[in-house]
């Protein structure tokens, strides 16, 4: 049996067919243009099911169940998404409308927790039985796998590990609340940071790399840093610090086996994980036991077609 996975994002809707061993069969995407109806959207997705199934030559009897990785709020037990942000949905009936197309039971779930469960069963926290799996991009997204189930709380809208504060009175965050994670330790957050200490530093060659035109972004504040800039460095420095608070409050709280970091700062590999490594060891509560692994996503944009394709195994309640 073959199961499918859609990662619906504000960008694209990316689908796979994905084999039982959690390989990826095919996969494709089509635009996702959000402004247009919702029914449209849910009607390419049934298209681009059916152009896969048809080049994999894949039947009908063989698909097991479809679930999808929505952004937003969602009801996993009617497979409604209450409410997106980023899609601007309101009580969007996502498994019925698929029904529409394809009578195949259709699981929803939040997209950062599908990314996460697939990273638990094929990527960096595979054979674990908890970890929580962290996505640094705009925002910070977060999973938390325990006991082999997405802990989501008792409405599915828990995990939200961005929203911690970690500076009370601090910088407003997308929420509502000021001071979160989320708005010092995102990509947002590093670039804020990088163009205050350019202001404050004219001399600096941050500084004269955006005074030339180019807008600084998480890569470009890296490398100055790593070309030798002081003020860069410093950016960098603080930035992978506030990562670092937030992850030791992660392990407090949850003492995962692993703790997965994903997202564009992952691609620094040990230059970001060796001192959070550090960070975690000299500020854990607890330090008489074995610490976490602090280890890096393996699936990109693949975790969250394959975690959203196995979603329906792994929700912490029986949700048809
Ligand atoms: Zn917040």
């Amino acid at each position: 049996m073959k199961n499918i996975g859609i990662d619906l994002g504000g960008t694209n809707i990316a689908i796979g067919i994905v084999n039982e061993d959690y390989s990826i069969l095919k996969k494709g995407s089509v635009p996702t243009d959000s402004h247009r109806p919702w029914q449209d959207i849910v009607k390419d997705m049934a298209s681009l099911i059916e152009k896969l199934m048809k080049e994999t030559g894949t039947t009908m009897d063989e698909i097991k169940e479809i679930g999808i990785g929505s952004p937003g709020t969602p009801d996993i037990e009617k497979g409604v998404v209450l409410y997106s942000n980023n899609l601007g949905w309101d009580m969007v009936p996502l498994r019925e409308e698929l029904n529409k197309y394809i009578d195949k039971p259709v699981y929803l779930d939040n997209d950062a927790n599908c990314a996460a469960l697939g990273e638990f069963l094929a990527g960096a926290a595979s054979g674990l039985d908890s970890a929580v799996i962290l996505t640094f991009g705009t925002g910070i997204g977060g999973g938390v796998i325990l006991n082999d189930r997405i802990w989501s709380g008792f409405n599915y809208a828990g995990g939200e590990l961005g929203h911690v504060v970690i500076k009370t009175g601090g910088q407003p965050c997308t929420c509502g609340r000021n001071g979160c994670w989320e708005a010092y330790a995102s990509m947002t957050g590093v670039i804020r940071q990088g163009n205050e200490a350019a202001d404050a530093h004219p001399e600096s060659e941050l500084a004269k790399l955006r005074a030339s035109g180019t807008k600084l972004n998480g890569r470009n504040i890296f490398e100055v840093a790593k070309a030798g800039d002081d003020v860069a460095q410093q950016v960098v420095d603080q930035f992978i610090f506030y990562i670092a608070e937030g992850v030791v409050n992660v392990i407090n709280i949850f003492q995962p086996e692993a703790v997965v970091i994903g997202g564009a700062i992952a691609n620094e590999g040990d230059y970001v994980l060796e001192p959070l490594r550090k960070y975690a060891k000299r500020d854990v509560f607890c330090k008489q036991v074995k610490l976490p692994q602090i280890i890096r996503a393996k699936l990109g944009n693949d975790a969250g077609i394959i975690g959203a394709a196995f979603v329906g195994d792994y929700q912490s309640k029986k949700t048809m």
